[in-house]
C-alpha cells in the first residue's frame, strides 16, 4: 500500500498552503470530514482559502503563532497565548483553553495534552467521523501523556537515526553543580529560561534568581510561584539567568550557556527541551500509530526520520513529500 493510499484510508488529507512565489508556506493543513485544520501555520491570506482553526502547538517562533495568533481562529493555550502578547507585544485574538483540557473546535471535541517542552506546550488529539484518531505533537520533552493514535503528526528536531548530534542525555549533574556554586546561565527567554528556572528550584535552591527584563517578564507571568525573581543588575547572588547574548555584560564567577550553540564562548551543559532520537523513537512506539507524518522542522532531519520509520515497517512521510496545496 502506498503512502497516499494510507491517508485516504484514514480519510485525513494533508495539504499544504502555497504562498505568492509558489513556494509551501510551513507547515501544513489536515482536511478531514468537513473540517480544515491548519497546524502551526502562518496566517492565510484574505483571498486564500480559510482553514477552521488555526492550532499553535506553543509559542516558540518557529512555529508561526506571532502570525496567528491575531486571528480569532487561533486556538492555543492559555500560558502559550500570554507568551505569545508578551514576546511580540500584540493582542491575542484567538481562544484559550488550560493545558489538558478538552475544547471544541469547528464543533469537533478536540483533546490537549502537555507535552513537556515550553510551559502551556501542548498536543492536540481528535477522532475523525470514520473513527481515526489523529494526535498532533508540536516539539515533545515529556510523551507519558501522550494517548495511542492512528495518524502521528510529529515533530524530528533530533530525529536523525544517523546523525549523531541526535542522541544525548540531559547534563541535570552538571547543572546543579553549577547551581550550588552560583553561577550566570545563558538560556533563550522563552522556554530554555523556565525551564532552568524549574530546575534550579527543583534541586532545592531558594536563592533570589536575576534575570534580563524579557525572561524575567515571561517567567513571572509563566511561573509565578517560582521566585524570587530580581532584575539582574539588582540581584545580590551570583544565581541569575539570561539571554546568550547578554551574558558577556554579566559579572560573574561562572558563566555557562545552556544552549546547543556551539558558536558562543562559553561552557555549554547539556538541557534540552526535547527528547533525542532514542526518545522519539520511545514515544512512537508508545503511540503506536498507524501512520506518521514527520512535519518539523523541515528538512533533512524529518526526512530521515520518515525514512527510519518506512524501514521499520510504518507508513510515513515528511512535511516536504505532502503533495497536495491550496
Ligand atoms: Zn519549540
Amino acid at each position: 500500500m502506498t503512502e497516499d493510499d494510507i491517508f485516504k484510508d484514514l480519510g485525513v488529507r494533508p495539504l499544504r498552503r502555497l504562498n505568492k512565489s509558489g513556494r509551501p508556506a510551513p507547515h501544513l493543513s489536515l482536511r478531514f470530514d468537513s473540517h480544515l485544520f491548519s497546524i502551526d501555520t502562518s496566517r492565510s491570506p484574505k483571498k486564500s482559502i480559510q482553514p477552521d482553526a488555526y492550532l499553535v502547538t506553543h509559542a516558540h517562533s518557529d512555529h508561526y503563532g506571532k502570525s496567528a495568533m491575531i486571528s480569532p481562529k487561533a486556538v492555543a493555550s492559555r500560558e502559550t497565548a500570554r507568551a505569545l502578547e508578551i514576546r511580540h507585544e500584540r493582542r491575542y485574538e484567538g481562544r484559550t483553553f488550560p493545558v489538558g483540557e478538552e475544547i471544541l473546535v469547528d464543533e469537533l471535541e478536540v483533546k490537549t495534552y502537555s507535552t513537556g517542552h515550553t510551559i502551556g506546550s501542548v498536543a492536540f488529539g481528535w477522532e475523525t467521523e470514520v473513527g481515526t484518531r489523529v494526535l498532533v505533537t508540536g516539539d515533545v520533552k515529556n510523551y507519558e501523556n501522550l494517548p495511542k493514535c492512528d495518524l502521528l503528526v510529529t515533530e524530528a528536531n533530533y530525529g536523525d537515526p544517523w546523525d549523531p548530534a541526535c542522541r544525548f542525555e540531559d547534563d541535570i549533574v552538571g547543572f546543579g553543580d553549577a547551581v550550588e556554586s552560583g553561577a550566570t546561565f545563558g538560556a533563550y527567554a522563552f522556554g530554555k529560561a523556565q525551564r532552568a528556572v524549574s530546575l534550579i528550584r527543583a534541586l532545592g535552591c531558594k536563592e533570589e534568581i536575576g534575570m534580563d527584563p524579557k525572561s524575567l517578564a515571561l517567567t513571572k507571568e509563566l511561573l509565578p510561584d517560582f521566585g524570587p525573581f530580581s532584575p539582574v543588575e539588582e540581584n545580590g547572588t551570583d544565581l541569575n539567568v539570561v539571554t546568550p547574548w547578554e551574558l558577556s555584560t554579566v559579572s560573574s564567577k561562572r558563566k555557562y550557556v545552556l544552549t546547543g550553540r556551539s558558536d558562543l564562548p562559553f561552557t555549554q551543559i547539556r538541557i534540552s527541551d526535547h527528547l533525542d532520537f532514542k526518545g522519539l523513537m520511545r514515544m512512537v512506539e508508545k503511540i503506536s500509530p498507524e501512520a506518521a507524518l514527520i512535519y518539523h522542522p523541515e528538512g533533512r532531519r524529518a526526512n530521515m526520520m520518515a525514512h527510519h520509520l518506512r524501514e521499520l515497517g510504518m507508513a510515513s512521510i515528511s512535511v516536504s513529500q505532502i503533495e497536495d496545496s491550496f
